[in-house]
């Protein structure tokens, strides 16, 4: 076996031995697919590369770094709380969970947003890293526009933690360069896909399976799921 083959059968045996999720994410609740994220609270067991998984790997490490950047330049972000748990929420009987990035509960006063963002109170801080095309697309049409499933997933924290705004930063993984989006919290969003969670627990516990993103097999979402052929092959 080659050292490549060896590494990766290894990743995907670790993965899949972990224990699963018993709750809905809120970084998935805005998932173009509802029934994808049913497929992933119900641990239907998605395909994946080892690829993917070493690309989950190096975000998980490139934020840490990112999050020491923004520490070392002085700002009062906490990653941990005094437990050196994650910030985080849980409601609905633990069943809707989130674990945020960290929390920023001072700017650098050299900053001239500093005045007005202490004003906030504490903000939430939510970092990804992104290849050079995705980072470029962000970073020029913004968040709402290009990555409505983080925008989702921001307004979902800021809701059950109590903030109104988050520091959204992306770090281009191919030149380095980050971006920086100041997101203010959007109540009618939260409120919307808070009761989308719901509605798919409900669905769970009546044995419905949710809708399909397509109705096409080959629609290019479907194409790229882990669980399509649990989903159209029924296997
Ligand atoms: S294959 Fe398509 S419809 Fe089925 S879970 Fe995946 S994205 Fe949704």
């Amino acid at each position: 076996m080659i050292i490549n083959e060896f590494i990766d059968s290894k990743l995907l045996e670790k993965y899949l031995s972990q224990e699963k999720r018993d709750y809905l994410g809120a970084s998935g609740l805005g998932d173009e697919c509802a029934r994808r994220i049913q497929y992933q609270y119900m641990h239907k067991e998605p395909k994946i590369k080892a690829t993917t998984i070493r690309t989950f790997d190096i975000g998980h490490c490139l934020e840490d770094l990112v999050a020491q950047w923004l520490i070392d330049a002085g700002f009062g972000l906490r990653t941990r709380d005094e437990n050196d748990q994650q910030f985080g929420f849980s409601t609905a009987n633990g069943k809707i969970s989130g674990h945020v990035d960290g929390i920023i509960f001072s700017f650098p006063k050299e900053l001239d947003c500093a005045a007005k963002m202490k004003s906030q109170g504490p903000v939430l801080w939510e970092n990804k890293t992104m290849n050079h095309r995705s980072w470029g697309e962000t970073a020029k049409h913004g968040v709402f526009a290009t990555k409505f499933q983080y925008y989702v997933q921001v307004q979902l924290y800021m809701a059950y933690l109590d903030l109104n705004t988050c520091l959204f930063t992306a770090l281009n993984k191919d030149t380095s360069e980050l971006y920086f989006e100041i997101i203010k919290f959007d109540a009618e969003t939260a409120q919307k896909y808070s009761d989308r969670a719901v509605d798919i627990l409900k669905a769970i516990e009546n044995n419905e399976l949710l809708p399909r993103v397509a109705m096409d097999p080959n629609f290019f979402i479907c194409k790229m799921c882990g669980f399509y052929d649990v989903c159209w092959n029924n296997n």
